[in-house]
């Protein structure tokens, strides 16, 4: 294989250690190898998980390049690479390979794979000028979406639409979103999409006032969105938690109509405590919902061809990293923060 242009480091967004503060680093770039692709990365957001990562107590990979919802060009391919040629573009998800083999690969539910490797977590991430990435499970990015705004869509868009699948409902239904960030935005996007009646709650005002503008049927503040809701809705059919918060999920759980779906969607290594007694009687569903399928990805991105989904972005250069992911931290980020190269 040749590549296009003699690059030895990139610039990346680093976790130096478990726990470490993030900086911005050189980092080497290699060929690729068998199945793998280099990419010139275009864009890439910054998500909660990138945090969810930085906080862990241990980590596979150190130092590690955070990001998993980056679009890049691709300069080489490796050997035996057939998805994709030189300059085609290519999304960087979190799923970066699985085993092909296991019972959930074979069933189609290859994010649920436990050997899975993840892109910004056991892989090195998307946060970097150049990215090194099996080729199996990247995304085909439509020409004509803009690098910075398809990116988020990647991660938040495709998490997004696989709750509110998951969510099981039908036109004319009210889904209650809690946590209007990168996720919620979109949700709310897709929910309207299908014809769904939708609520938001968050903790933010200028949060709300935005799903307000943005179409939703009713906004409330999240520490009494339960009771809010129930009374001038009669409650939710499903509710989706984005936020990683144990208290959302309470007043999720207390927005729901009777059979109603929780599905939960934020990360925090917190435990969380409902209801047994309601989640017995009023026959309530309790789901985790953690990506989608490759389906599900290439539906968001034909929603956002279509312009049913469009990703707020507020522009960033790498350096800002590591202060973006401290305003994503404590809730300043409107919509999805994207770091273009
Ligand atoms: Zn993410
Ligand atoms: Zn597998």
């Amino acid at each position: 294989m040749m590549r296009s242009m003699p690059v030895q480091h990139t610039r990346a967004a680093v976790l130096p250690a478990a726990r470490g503060a993030v900086r911005i680093a050189p980092v080497e770039i290699r060929d690729p190898g068998p199945g793998e692709v280099l990419l010139k990365m275009e864009a890439c957001g910054v998500c909660h998980s990138d945090l969810f990562v930085a906080g862990l107590e241990k980590l596979p990979l150190t130092p590690l390049t955070l990001g998993h919802e980056g679009i890049g060009r691709v300069e080489a391919v490796g050997d035996g690479v057939w998805q994709f040629a030189p300059g085609d573009r290519a999304g960087m998800t979190f799923l970066g390979s699985t085993c092909g083999s296991c019972d959930w690969c074979r069933a189609g539910l290859e994010r649920f794979c436990p050997r899975q490797l993840n892109f910004g977590y056991t892989l090195n991430g998307a946060l970097a000028g150049w990215a090194v990435a099996p080729a199996s499970h990247l995304a085909r990015i439509p020409a004509g979406l803009n690098a910075a705004e398809a990116a988020p869509l990647c991660c938040a868009g495709w998490t997004a639409f696989g709750a509110l699948r998951e969510a099981g409902l039908e036109a004319g239904q009210t889904v209650a979103l809690f946590g209007y960030g990168g996720l919620g935005h979109l949700a709310l996007q897709m929910a309207r999409g299908r014809g769904l009646r939708a609520a938001v709650a968050d903790v933010s005002e200028e949060k709300l006032e935005m799903a307000r503008a943005a179409g939703a049927d009713i906004a409330v503040a999240a520490d009494n969105a339960g009771r809010t809701l129930q009374k001038q809705q009669g409650g939710a059919d499903a509710a989706i938690v984005f936020t990683a918060n144990a208290a959302a999920i309470q007043q999720a759980f207390r927005a729901l109509k009777r059979t109603g779906t929780l599905v939960l969607v934020g990360l925090a290594t917190t435990a969380y405590e409902l209801p047994l007694v309601d989640t017995v009687l009023k026959g309530v569903t309790v789901r985790g919902s953690y990506l989608g399928t490759a389906r599900d990805l290439e539906e968001v991105f034909a929603l956002a061809c279509a312009g049913v989904v469009r990703a707020r972005v507020e522009p960033h250069e790498l350096e800002e990293a590591p202060a973006l992911l401290e305003r994503l931290r404590r809730g300043l980020i409107l919509g999805r923060a994207v770091i273009s190269f």
